[in-house]
């Protein structure tokens, strides 16, 4: 069994991406510059945008970090947006979700220049991905894919399901793993909470991606020997016995299905880490112009 380890190819990765923009720093080109709108003060979102910033600014990129409070209108949001859309120092930006109640999330998605939408969450990117077009991954699928590869996985001809139908990663994940190509090429069934006898499905596959946000959902039981388990979720358990009261686990039940895999990925230090390291790809990309051109 080998454990994808996110942490470290995440470092790797990001050093290779702060040689590729020192390179282009030296040669008197344009440092890659990401802006990240965080609205409000929810703890897990501060936490997701602090390691945005503080992991563009060890890759040698730009960062700017624009705070807003936590009553502020959709309109004055909408604002923000196209100023970012507008200033050309910029080659990114994500805003942070969820956003407050008051503020409808797809109208502002939508506000932002597919050019920038380095999240991939704009309909023009999600379906040029859908399309097999250039464009900019969903930030953790992309994740997933450059893991996949990295480790040797192969993919072509093998039966994928994915647990969860979520627009930034399960619905995308399953388009990317049934296109044609070196990450592709699979047979998927995309399992979701309306799904009959789920558990029958994941006993099937050969890769499962699970992305519920159910602790430890999926079971030694359910899964077959030699599957190659991606584990997306993030959970908070109650722990007494753990510093902060709470310790962190996946939708995969970690210690009883690791035995049974070929390769699988831990939670924390999995996918976490590669999804921040697709955001500093994309916004590479972004800063190159390799996907819209000039
Ligand atoms: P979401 O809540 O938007 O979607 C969950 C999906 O799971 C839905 O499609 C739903 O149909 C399905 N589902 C829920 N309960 C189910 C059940 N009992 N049986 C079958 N399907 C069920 O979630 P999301 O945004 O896709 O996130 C999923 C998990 O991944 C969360 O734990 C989230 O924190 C985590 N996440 C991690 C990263 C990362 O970088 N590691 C990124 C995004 C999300």
């Amino acid at each position: 069994m080998t454990i994808i380890d996110g942490k470290k190819l995440s470092e790797q990765i990001k050093t290779e991406l702060a040689r590729e923009v020192a390179a282009i720093r030296d040669s008197g080109g344009k440092v890659p510059h990401l802006a990240a709108v965080l609205v409000g003060e929810d703890p897990a979102s501060q936490v997701y945008v602090r390691n945005k910033v503080r992991s563009c600014e060890e890759a040698g990129f730009k960062s700017t970090l624009v705070r807003k409070d936590v009553g502020i209108t959709e309109v004055e949001l909408l604002e923000v947006v196209n100023h970012l859309n507008d200033d050309d120092d910029i080659d990114g930006f994500i805003v942070q979700l969820p956003l407050p109640k008051h503020i409808n999330e797809e109208h502002i998605t939508l506000a932002i220049d597919p050019k920038k939408d380095v999240d991939g969450f704009h309909p023009v990117n999600f379906g040029r991905m859908a399309l097999g077009l250039p464009t900019y991954l969903p930030a953790t699928p992309f994740g997933i894919v450059t893991m996949l590869e990295r480790y040797g996985v192969e993919t072509a001809g093998k039966h994928a399901v994915v647990i969860g139908r979520s627009n930034i990663v399960g619905t995308p994940m399953a388009i990317l793993l049934s296109r044609k190509g070196r990450v592709g090429d699979c047979t998927v069934t995309l399992v979701h909470s309306r799904t009959r006898n789920l558990p029958e499905f994941v006993r099937q596959a050969d890769i499962i991606v699970a992305a519920i946000g159910k602790p430890e959902f999926v079971t030694a039981d359910m899964v077959k020997e030699g599957a190659v388990v991606i584990d997306v979720g993030i959970n908070r358990v109650d722990d007494p016995a753990a510093p902060r009261g709470f310790r962190l686990v996946g939708d995969v039940a970690y210690g009883e299905v690791a035995p049974k895999c070929s390769f699988i990925t831990p939670v924390p230090g999995g996918v976490g880490p590669m999804t921040v390291m697709s955001l500093l790809m994309n916004t590479l990309k972004a800063s190159k112009k390799e996907i819209y051109g000039a």
